[in-house]
């Protein structure tokens, strides 16, 4: 058994974004064979990734998050717009913009309680963005055609109740993310 989880904060965003996901999947998939589509049940935000960490480590993180102040149960959210990174001509990543009111407050709040137990700080600012399609390892895709007129465009409209530590376990097949401990809204 390993003696490390390899960890992240996040937001599932699946009941949200497996309409658009599918949507965009069934236009671009095969103009775009050279992208890998995220696993609907995979969809999600990333609020702060831990990387590996030693088990010993995880129970008393759990401690401090539920510590972590959080919005009120059905706090809503916004999928509109998207990008890529680095760039859509050569893009690794492709993701839709999320927007709420709630995050960034909830974000720096997770931050803070991470780094009261012990991590040292993130020092890349938070970007909130659900990757929904990854070049395959490697590899970039000329994503510019399907990015056209995403932006300002609103992809869908819902609410959130909680967030989540997952642990990840990288496979060939694409990622296995297992929910640690749930945190629930107010
Ligand atoms: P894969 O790596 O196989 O493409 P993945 O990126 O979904 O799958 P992880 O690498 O375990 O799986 O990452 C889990 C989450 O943490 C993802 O949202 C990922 O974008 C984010 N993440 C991974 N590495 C970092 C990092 N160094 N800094 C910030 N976020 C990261
Ligand atoms: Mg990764």
């Amino acid at each position: 058994m390993s003696g490390e989880w390899r960890l992240f904060v996040a937001v599932s965003l699946e009941a949200l974004a497996a309409g658009p996901l599918e949507a965009i999947r069934t236009e671009w998939g095969s103009r775009l064979p050279g992208l890998r589509w995220v696993e609907r049940s995979n969809l999600h935000l990333t609020l702060r990734f831990l990387g590996e960490t030693a088990r010993e480590r995880v129970e008393p993180l759990v401690r401090r998050l539920e510590r972590v102040e959080r919005p009120a149960a059905g706090a809503p959210v916004r999928l509109a717009g998207g990008g890529a990174f680095p760039q859509p001509a050569r893009a690794r990543v492709i993701w839709l913009g999320v927007e709420a009111e709630w995050l960034a407050p909830l974000a720096r709040a997770v931050e803070a309680a991470i780094r009261e137990a012990g991590w040292p700080a993130e020092e890349r600012p938070f970007q909130p963005h659900l990757t929904v399609a990854r070049a395959r390892r490697g590899e970039s895709v000329d994503a510019a055609g399907l990015l056209e007129g995403w932006q300002g465009r609103l992809w869908a409209a819902g609410s959130v109740s909680e967030f989540a530590l997952y642990r990840s376990q990288l496979r060939p097949a694409g990622p296995l993310y297992t929910v640690v401990a749930r945190f629930p809204f107010r």
